[in-house]
């Protein structure tokens, strides 16, 4: 075991501060990642406030972090997909069982044996595990991806958690040519939720509550953007999506978007508010909607998400902001001021 820098928060009210964790020494199956970068999640948030209480209820000292991205230092004995030197990535995920039905199926995030990048009991070391706010982690391989060496570090991290989450679900619905897809939320998740609906051939369109990010939108590749508060653009596109994304971090009344699916028309939850949201039955009812939830992705499929984004030139829009900033930068996303994924420069730890 060895002592590595980080920040943590130490209760739901303080803020974020430096300190040590302890990291294991690399069992044979591991790889020990020297982390360059890692994207700030409003989930991240949501854990520090322990907001998500009711579902897992945070446990501190919480080291956040689970878009890391870094260079492998080195390797066990037992490790034959990677070697020192490589770019690689480690999201929400550092363990399963590898026996359950999920497992089996390549859909790790739904393991009940699952153990989250942070906040999770560590079976190595005792206590919990410690998330990517830090200067290196040691994980098994089989939760390590490559990284496709062609892309920008910093805007790569994202991937690991934006990426997959909004990627898995727009391939779960077959979105693609000829569909129209909307994305409500242009922060983190969303902008990638557009980037990946418009590589996938689909007709995109952004709602947003904030009329400034309008041009971003565009230029992002949304086709068109509405601004959510406006009751009239909202009224004009009613019964005409084949598929809505939902990304929002915050209360809000999905009935709005409800209203605007075709018949048999889906929407999707990734976005997770603390709270729970009012549906009304008459807009599921009417054009036999339905609303379903995804979350994150499995493993193979994190890895086909980062081909597919090393292919195709595909990253986050960051803002790379040093390690001192991080409670400032969770106060901008409260304000939904994001452009559009921070990325945490872990050499300023
Ligand atoms: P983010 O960067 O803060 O973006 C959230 C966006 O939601 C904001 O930029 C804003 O977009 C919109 N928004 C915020 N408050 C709103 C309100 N009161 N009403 C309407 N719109 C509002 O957050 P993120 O990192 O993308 O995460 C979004 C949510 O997804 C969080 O709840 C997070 O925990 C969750 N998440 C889920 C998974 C999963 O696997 N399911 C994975 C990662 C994150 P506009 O300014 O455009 O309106
Ligand atoms: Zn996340």
């Amino acid at each position: 075991m060895h002592q590595a820098k980080a920040w943590a928060a130490t209760s739901a009210t303080s803020p974020l501060a430096a300190t040590t964790i302890p990291r294991r020494e690399p069992l044979a199956t591991d790889v020990e990642i020297d982390i360059l970068f890692c994207g700030v999640c409003h989930s991240d948030l949501h854990m520090v406030r322990n907001e998500w209480s009711d579902a897992m209820a945070t446990t501190y000292p919480l080291v956040p972090g689970h878009e890391i991205l870094g260079r492998v230092k080195s390797t066990g004995d037992a490790v034959t997909k990677f070697k020192t030197g490589d770019l690689v990535g480690v999201g929400c995920l550092v363990d399963s069982d590898g026996t359950c039905d999920a497992c089996k199926a390549g859909f790790e995030q739904f393991c009940p044996n699952g153990v989250f990048t942070y906040g999770a009991p560590d079976k190595h070391l005792g206590g919990t595990t410690h998330g990517g706010y830090s200067a290196s982690v040691v994980v098994d391989e089989r939760f390590v991806l490559r990284v496709p060496d062609n892309l920008d570090p910093a805007a790569a991290a994202p991937l690991l958690c934006a990426g997959i989450t909004t990627y898995s679900p727009l391939r779960h619905w077959k979105v693609g040519e000829g569909q129209k897809v909307g994305v409500i939320g242009l922060g983190g998740l969303g902008h990638m939720g557009v980037k990946f609906a418009k590589a996938f051939g689909a007709h995109v369109v952004v709602f947003t509550t904030s009329p400034h990010k309008k041009e971003d939108a565009l230029r992002l590749g949304a086709h068109e953007v509405v601004v959510s508060t406006n009751a009239a653009e909202m009224e004009k596109h009613a019964g005409s999506f084949d598929f809505i994304l939902d990304t929002v971090s915050a209360d809000h009344d999905i009935n709005a978007y409800l209203a605007l699916l075709k018949i048999h028309g889906n929407l999707t939850l990734v976005g997770a508010p603390s709270k729970p949201l009012a549906v009304k039955a008459f807009a599921l009812l009417m054009g036999r909607h339905s609303i379903s939830g995804s979350n994150i992705g499995g493993i193979a499929e994190t890895q086909e998400m980062l081909d597919f984004c090393g292919e195709h030139g595909i990253t986050a829009d960051v803002e790379v902001i040093p390690m001192e900033r991080i409670n400032e930068a969770y106060e901008r996303l409260l304000a939904s001021d994001v452009k559009y994924r921070f990325s945490i420069d872990m050499s300023t730890l």
